[in-house]
């Protein structure tokens, strides 16, 4: 689109938005994320935030409002009926022209909670906007929802860089070591590899036609980092600013006042010990004063687990996650350990304080007692135990890494 736009004489003003909405809605396509941008006639400052067909692709800081849209319409169009993959049966495209920002209280609402078809399409009637949604129309929500983003209070970016036409649904070429090259050497970026799991983060899993994203604080260092990478030729690459990396997905809550497909942080007791079920998955329960809730730590988040089941009763956190629908269960995206229960493990029977001799277990939970005179005692002989966590976040894998989750390196920026 913006290829085709910048052809007709039209400018971005900005930067392009990748806009992530909420990651738990069970009828979102993969990433829920919506793509929107500024078009007008621009001047003043520029800068070039990619490059397509060989051609540099700038934005401008200043611009004029362009009266008739309808020729803009036409190309987003055209190039959505081009390229829609609409036999799958998860395309619902859907684009929305407008003139004005809508209130960011409504991107708030789709990152966040669950908005309807027809709450969207009453929105944009009323606004007198240009819209066209296709098939079951969802996409109207995250289009419409993305331009209601505002990327004053915390911004990422991230830049992508696509595949030549006749490589889409092959086996991607992008060389693993250039991209650990990479990550080591532009501490702004983040979530590019995961060396534990040997996963390559910068690569789509999907056959989109997209080679490989590289994610980060800087746009000059995503540029520079660009060069880095290693891989089958680039087509064209743009750079984004967005949500992703943001947290803006979460909302402090209590227990009781948690609902299916929000996400949440969470501050508790730990109330149940954690186990772990068929498939390496870890559950445990915390409390507060209002309730008790189920945490997970799914299979996918790997190390993680380790982390998590050494969390024992008594223990003060703060989880951070999604919600499963009902029973209602947090997915654990990070844990903040606010301080540390102490543990030990009985070591010995007590000894009789009599006969010096060491007393004889009833029974389970039922003390102890001396065989020789008698005399009863509840007290095994206990030692404390080095905990082998501390107080602190922690955090799942990069390979584990939703779009929306703040990484550990951002968290105090
Ligand atoms: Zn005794």
């Amino acid at each position: 689109m913006i290829k085709r736009l910048y052809e007709k004489g039209f400018n971005i003003v900005g930067f392009p938005r990748l806009v992530r909405l909420n990651p738990n809605i069970p009828w979102k396509t993969r990433g829920n994320g919506a793509i929107c941008f500024k078009v007008g006639k621009s001047y003043g400052k520029k800068t070039k935030i990619g490059e397509i067909n060989n051609k540099d692709i700038f934005c401008y800081s200043n611009f004029s409002e362009i009266e008739n849209t309808s020729e803009i319409g036409k190309i987003v169009e055209e190039t959505i009926n081009e390229f829609s993959w609409f036999e799958d049966d998860n395309t619902n495209s859907g684009f929305v022209l407008l003139k004005k920002q809508p209130n960011n209280k409504l991107y708030d609402k789709a990152v966040k909670d669950i908005l309807s078809i027809d709450e969207i399409k009453s929105f944009l009637i009323d606004k007198k906007a240009v819209f066209k949604g296709y098939k079951n129309c969802r996409g109207l929500i995250g289009a419409t929802c993305s331009i209601a983003w505002d990327p004053n209070k915390d911004r990422t970016f991230e830049l992508i860089a696509y595949r030549k036409k006749d490589k889409w649904g092959s086996k991607r070429f992008v060389d693993d070591k250039s991209v650990k090259k990479m990550d080591k050497f532009f501490s702004s970026t983040f979530d590019n590899f995961d060396n534990l799991n040997n996963h390559n983060r910068l690569v789509p899993s999907s056959p989109c036609p997209i080679l490989f994203g590289i994610r980060g604080e800087k746009v000059d260092d995503l540029v520079n980092a660009r060069k880095m990478i290693k891989s089958e030729e680039i087509d064209s690459w743009i750079i984004f600013e967005s949500n992703q990396g943001t947290d803006e997905h979460l909302q402090r809550k209590k227990i009781v006042d948690v609902n299916s497909f929000e996400s949440v942080i969470l501050e508790g007791i730990v109330y149940r010990q954690p186990v772990t079920i068929q498939g390496g998955h870890v559950f445990f329960k915390i409390k507060d004063e209002t309730g008790e809730i189920d945490c997970a730590a799914y299979e996918p988040t790997k190390e993680f687990r380790n982390i998590v089941r050494e969390l024992i009763v008594g223990d003060m956190i703060i989880v951070y996650g999604g919600v499963r629908k009902k029973p209602l269960t947090i997915n654990l995206e990070k844990i903040f350990v606010k301080n540390l229960g102490e543990k030990s493990v009985k070591v010995e029977n007590p000894v009789c304080p009599k006969c010096g001799k060491h007393m004889k277990s009833k029974g389970e939970n039922q003390g102890f007692k001396c065989v020789k005179c008698r005399t009863k005692s509840d007290k095994p002989i206990i030692q404390k135990q080095e905990r082998m966590i501390h107080t602190g976040f922690y955090e799942v894998p990069v390979c584990a890494r939703r779009h929306l989750s703040k990484p550990l390196k951002r968290m105090y920026k």
